[in-house]
């Protein structure tokens, strides 16, 4: 489509210079030829190229191009039925010129070919039949080699069409595979969250994107106790519990929200826009959800997963992810310290238990 254009302008150029063959060889209609040449199809051929221009449209395309070739072919041909040049067996040969370019330059789909190429046939044909000036060999030797040529140009439109269908394939693969590469690279694989590779990619562009005064919060996760869930339920059923932890929070945050598998056990959600109070009620909603899953720990007395979460709220351009996440870590560690479960606000000053 996009060559399109330059293949229906060097193809104009090179039919309208015919206009010198078409003065020695049949200069007794050679007001006719220039008429078709300069006036019909030249206007027409640049109708089409705006018209694919307008509605780039693979069949439109195919239309077009059948109806370019059909018409290159039979125009002059039809004028030169009037004609009694000596030289009408060389000017025929000229077409051949027409096929080539139909199926090699206009490249159309293989239906529109081979369409195009019978109606190409058919025309020429005709019109060399009309003109009264072949014996039956020329004749013959005309219609063979023109349908020689025919199935040659189809064999090769065929193969090429394919070719050209499995290289879109392997490239739009290729692609796929490379955007699905760069998606991988930044999930963690046994819970599907961003990795820590991701955080540093995520984090400078949360802090590129903020404007001015916006609040970016930090709610840091650990699994309580989960060295003891190890031991007693095994390490497959503590990969299980981190899965399901980790879709839980998933599904606790809003979508804006970047949740990473920070370490281990550890889950960082990145909240931007988020003021303190609204990232204190999104972890506290992480933490009784994730006590609402009742996976048992038979490592515990009262036997339930929960999980201790720190949060840090600042304005983006006060502070650093790194400094964010160091307070994040200090409330979290704060939360430990106060018995676990529980969720604890960073303030400036020391971290500060808000909701038990
Ligand atoms: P605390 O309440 O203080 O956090 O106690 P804890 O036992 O959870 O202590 P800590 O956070 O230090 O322990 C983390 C444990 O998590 C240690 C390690 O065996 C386990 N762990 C880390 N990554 C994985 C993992 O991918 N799969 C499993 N099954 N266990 C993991
Ligand atoms: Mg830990
Ligand atoms: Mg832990």
């Amino acid at each position: 489509m996009r060559l399109a254009a330059i293949w229906g302008v060097i193809g104009i150029f090179i039919y309208d210079l015919v206009y010198f063959g078409d003065h020695t060889m049949l200069p007794d209609v050679f007001t006719g030829l220039f008429t078709v040449r300069f006036l019909v199809f030249t206007p027409f051929v640049i109708a089409c190229i705006l018209a694919v221009r307008r509605w780039p449209d693979a069949r439109l395309y195919d239309v077009l191009a059948v109806a370019i070739a059909v018409l290159g072919v039979t125009l002059p041909m039809a004028v030169a039925t009037q004609s009694a040049s000596p030289y009408l067996f060389v000017y025929q040969n000229g077409n051949s010129a027409a096929f080539l370019f139909f199926v090699i330059a206009l490249r159309p789909r293989f239906f529109a070919v081979l369409s195009g190429l019978a109606l190409m046939c058919g025309s020429h044909f005709t019109t060399t039949h009309l003109t009264g000036a072949f014996d039956d060999v020329t004749y013959s030797g005309i219609i063979t080699f023109y349908l020689t040529l025919s199935i040659f140009l189809a064999g090769s439109a065929y193969f090429l069409e394919q070719k050209d269908r499995q290289n879109f394939l392997n490239q739009l693969r290729g692609s796929l595979l490379c955007q699905q590469l760069e998606r991988n690279a930044e999930r963690d694989e046994l819970t599907g969250l961003l990795n820590r590779r991701s955080l540093a990619r995520i984090g400078g562009m949360l802090w590129n994107e903020a404007p001015g005064e916006t609040a970016i919060s930090a709610i840091l996760l650990d699994i309580d106790h989960f060295k003891r869930f190890n031991d007693v339920h095994g390490h497959i059923e503590g990969d299980a519990c981190i899965r399901a932890v980790s879709q839980c929070i998933r599904a606790a945050v809003d979508e804006a929200a970047f949740v990473f598998r920070f370490g281990g056990e550890e889950i960082l959600v990145l909240a931007p826009g988020r003021e303190p109070l609204q990232a204190l009620a999104m972890a506290e909603r992480i933490r009784t959800a994730i006590e609402g899953l009742r996976i048992m720990h038979r490592g515990l007395t009262d036997g339930c997963v929960t999980a201790s979460l720190g949060t840090a709220s600042a304005i983006a351009a006060d502070t650093t992810l790194e400094r964010l996440l160091q307070k994040a870590d200090d409330a979290l560690y704060e939360a430990k310290r106060m018995g676990r479960n529980t969720v604890v606000l960073a303030t400036d000053a020391e971290p500060d238990a808000q909701v038990a």
